[in-house]
């Protein structure tokens, strides 16, 4: 069907700005209502897409409008968009989300159609000729793991990106080739403490169950960590001026996975992802600031003259 399968969420993200957050009860005036592209799934898919990979996304929409153009934006971005289902019953994902004058956030999340993204809407046939599979944690455990077995038994390599953190089944931990957290995640799916990169290595080794299975940890400004079973790498990250960081995550993974596909090796690829990540946070929101492949080389070739 594609290189790249991503089984995941596909939200709305309604944002306002507003001078501060409104008091309970009360009502205050924002400015114009921002419909933005958004959900960890739709967008790694874009993220790769936009990269140049061959990706396809599996997921789930209401029969809304939101739903309508979240299909639209996909398929504009390249994602092939045939296996997004729309859910006659319950709404498209939403993000209710109100930014204050100090670019503060504060975000109330409707799940709507990726809660209903069941084992069934990953058919074994959207496994044929694939590659990679790109997991996160925006639809149903049992989704996810469902999705992994297929994915493992058709040969494809596995890469869980779990966020949101939750509490993962041992079994679907053990699937995975590449387990890509940022710290905070990593702190919560572990319940160990991470504040520095001797513990992020501590951490991430704990989750480590088999010989070839390799834990990213994204660290933000301060680089990524590379662990596996008896060795971790730190790669640092590109000095750049940050705008918003949002979706920083997600055009790591998108990045990531393309470069792996590409056939680099593994701290290439990581630098590959890094250069992706470091473009995302120099522009402001999530798809709109994912980067191309020319921008990404563009980039890499202006910091090995540096
Ligand atoms: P998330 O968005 O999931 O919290 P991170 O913030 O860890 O993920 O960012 C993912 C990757 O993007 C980092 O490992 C790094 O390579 C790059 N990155 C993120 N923030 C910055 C930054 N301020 N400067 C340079 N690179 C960054």
């Amino acid at each position: 069907m594609a290189d790249i399968i991503v089984v995941g969420s596909i939200n709305a993200d309604l944002v306002v700005r507003a001078p501060r957050f409104p008091l309970p009860g009360e009502t205050i005036q924002g400015e114009d209502l921002a419909t933005i592209p958004g959900g960890k799934g739709a967008n790694q898919a874009v993220a790769a897409a936009r990269l140049g990979a061959d990706v396809a996304m599996v997921g789930r929409v209401g029969t809304d409008s939101f739903g309508t153009s979240l299909i639209e934006n996909l398929k504009q971005n390249h994602v092939n968009a045939t296996r997004v289902h729309r859910d006659e019953i319950v709404a498209t994902g939403t993000a209710i989300i109100v930014v204050d004058a100090h670019g503060q956030n504060s975000i109330v999340l409707s799940p709507g159609a990726n809660a209903k993204v069941e084992p069934a809407d990953v058919e074994p046939a959207s496994f044929l000729d694939s590659k990679l599979l790109l997991l996160q944690l925006e639809i149903p455990t049992e989704t996810v793991l469902h999705a992994a077995r297929l994915a493992k038994e058709s040969g494809l390599r596995v890469l869980l990106n779990p966020a949101p953190a939750r509490e993962l089944p041992n079994e679907l931990l053990a699937l995975v080739d590449f387990i890509i957290p940022n710290e905070t995640e990593l702190a919560q799916l572990t319940k160990q403490t991470v504040s520095d990169e001797k513990s992020a290595e501590t951490a991430a080794r704990s989750l480590v169950t088999g010989e070839a299975q390799i834990v990213i940890v994204t660290l933000g400004a301060n680089g990524t960590l590379i662990v596996n079973r008896n060795s971790a790498k730190h790669i640092p990250s590109f000095k750049v001026n940050v705008v918003d960081t949002t979706a920083a995550g997600d055009a790591f993974i998108g990045g990531f996975a393309v470069a792996l596909l590409g056939g680099q090796s593994l701290e290439d690829a990581v630098q590959y992802a890094s250069a992706c990540g470091a473009l995302a946070v120099t522009k402001f929101g999530a798809q709109p600031s994912l980067p191309t492949a020319d921008e990404v080389k563009q980039f890499l070739r202006a910091r090995q003259n540096d």
